[in-house]
């Protein structure tokens, strides 16, 4: 069993030139989405993580499983006006425009190590913003963990740079 083969491609989605790496068909099969929790549990097993961190929507499905497995909680990352509850937020550049992701204020507490959680890192941003809207509120971003890379989008060197250990699990060449 290949974590890679379980990964479906889909050649210009959303838009021209996107090779969008679609993990439903990895999430729909029980092996392959039993070995990719385990191989993003493996670099923190026997740690005292508190929180596994979450980025919507997709980092919701794995972060839930790594939580439970490292016996963590979850705190989710949502897009702007999803939280009922007092939220903090960090904006992000995206290639047109900029972008909000928000958690609610007390989902972490100073001091506590955290695991950030995706399906992909590409430019990076995403998680960037995370990072430091975690670390506004104190945490510990002790690891960030990823099924797949797009090493040519230079995202795991951008989180390299902010000091995070990085783990991806599957690398893909181009965008
Ligand atoms: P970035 O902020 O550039 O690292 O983009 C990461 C976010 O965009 C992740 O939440 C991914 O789910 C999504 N994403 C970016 N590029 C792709 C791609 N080629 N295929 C699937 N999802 C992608």
């Amino acid at each position: 069993m290949n974590l890679r083969d379980a990964i479906r491609t889909i050649p210009d989605y959303p838009k021209p030139g996107i090779m969008f790496r679609d993990i439903t068909t990895l999430l729909g099969d029980a092996r392959a989405f039993r070995r990719a929790v385990d191989e993003l549990v493996q670099p923190f097993a026997g740690r005292r993580i508190g929180k596994v961190v979450g980025i919507e929507a997709r980092g919701f499905i794995l972060g839930g499983a790594v939580a439970h497995q490292l016996s963590a909680g979850f705190v989710p990352l949502r897009k702007k006006g999803k939280l009922p509850h007092v939220t903090i937020e960090t904006e992000y550049a995206l290639e047109y425009g900029v972008d909000t992701i928000q958690m609610h204020a007390d989902a972490v507490h100073a001091g506590e190590e955290v695991l950030l959680v995706d399906d992909l890192i590409a430019t990076g941003g995403t998680a960037e913003a995370a990072i430091k809207l975690l670390r506004q509120a104190g945490a510990e971003v002790v690891g960030a963990g990823f099924i797949i890379d797009l090493p040519e989008l230079g995202g795991a060197d951008r989180l390299r740079a902010l000091g995070v250990p990085i783990s991806t699990l599957v690398s893909f060449e181009g965008h």
